[in-house]
């Protein structure tokens, strides 16, 4: 009976502990330059109020993911050998690409890119081709996503699931800190999809037809499907363009033009996946890779044309954002004089969940903004002239 009341002890604690750890607030004042009519306070669809949402995922942890994708994005120096395929650069290498590639916050800042890495444990640092723990490290704290992709990336059955799912996001864990409970599934073996969510995963990426969420190609209309993140999303995948005939700079420049056509009638995210950024080439002989020449001026084309349109983040990065966008309650609104002040809270949250941010657009009627200021730690920035505030929430 003593160890019965002392467990009930111990499980109330618990439960008081992740009862209070489960919010997060801020609290945001906003200064106006005279004392407005009336003011409104909008939730951006996506963050930083961008238009469009664009993940691209780097599948299976190739060396030129950190050889490569990581140092063009960065500004860095490309390395001239290509160690997946032995390929050489040729004239022209190495490659640097002065300040990187980014796109802007909405507040005069420049962000760069977030890609995804979809990781097996099994392959990391097997032989010279392969990322080591080191690289995946480096990358996730540069912001990257890591994406659960299977231990031994098993597409035949039969499957071990556990083994497959679970004890992969555990050697992550092990050697990073970080859990991913974003899966997505190898070579699009169906029979994943209805496993994932009782191996702990909270969102689920595949080409498997029958998906909650795979519309229009890919194309996810994030206002009307948003309640999905609260109920393990299933989101469709879409490789980049594969067959010779497709598989050139314009056709991707097409898709992303007739996805940012849509705006602002349909907020939409896309995604793609490819599997190696580094041929020598324009292309690797196999399906669903983008070559060096073709990855560079695609990113390039993204910068040059969509810096202000678009938001480049991982699959996780995005699905974040709308689960706090979907959570998050607006409260004690209060106008005194100029000043206007309320709270932001996220009453809950995903396990292992990454990025807590939030854009609001606040208006005030008859007056203008002056000046921003939110209470606490975390990133923040903002812009008087379209009201645009980011915020982190922070528990
Ligand atoms: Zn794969």
């Amino acid at each position: 009976m003593k160890k019965y009341s002392f467990f009930l002890v111990v499980l109330f604690l618990c439960i008081a502990f992740f009862a209070q750890a489960q919010s997060y607030t801020r609290t945001v004042s906003v200064e106006f330059d005279a004392i407005p009519n009336s003011y409104t306070i909008d939730v951006a669809k996506l963050k930083y109020n961008k238009d469009f949402a664009y993940s691209l995922t780097i599948d299976d942890g190739y060396k030129d993911v950190w050889n490569v994708a990581y140092p063009l994005i960065q500004g860095n120096w490309v390395l001239e050998n290509d160690i997946f395929q032995g390929y050489n650069y040729g004239s022209g290498m190495p490659f640097q690409k002065v300040g990187g590639y980014t796109f802007d916050d909405g507040c005069g800042h420049q962000v760069p890119f977030h890609l995804g890495l979809a990781i097996n444990a099994s392959q990391i640092a097997k032989n010279a081709s392969r990322i080591n723990w080191w690289h995946l490290q480096a990358l996730y704290d540069a912001g990257w996503d890591i994406l659960n992709h299977g231990h031994y990336h098993v597409e035949a059955l039969p499957i071990d699931f556990e083994d497959e799912i679970k004890e992969n996001a555990e050697q992550v864990d092990d050697h990073i800190g970080f859990f991913p409970r974003h899966f997505a599934i190898p070579a699009n073996q169906p029979v994943y999809a209805p496993e994932t969510t009782s191996q702990g995963m909270v969102a689920t990426y595949g080409a498997v037809m029958g998906f909650q969420g795979v519309y229009n190609g890919g194309l996810w209309d994030v206002e009307g499907d948003i309640a999905a993140v609260n109920s393990g999303l299933q989101l469709l995948r879409t490789s980049v363009p594969v067959d010779s005939a497709s598989m050139n700079l314009d056709a991707l420049k097409a898709k992303i033009n007739s996805i940012a056509a849509m705006a602002p009638n349909q907020t939409i995210w896309y995604n793609e996946y490819t599997h190696a950024v580094g041929a020598g080439n324009n292309q690797y002989p196999n399906v669903s890779n983008l070559g060096f020449q073709l990855f560079r001026d695609y990113l390039d084309f993204l910068q040059q044309d969509y810096s202000q349109q678009i938001w480049v983040a991982g699959l996780q990065e995005v699905e974040e954002y709308l689960f706090v966008r979907q959570n998050t309650t607006i409260s004690n609104q209060s106008l005194n004089g100029n000043i206007l002040t309320f709270d932001v809270t996220l009453s809950t949250s995903q396990p292992s969940q990454r990025h807590f941010d939030l854009s609001l657009l606040v208006n005030g009627i008859g007056a203008n903004i002056n000046n921003v200021t939110v209470q606490g730690t975390g990133f923040q920035s903002f812009n008087t002239a379209t009201g645009l505030i980011n915020v982190e929430l922070v528990k």
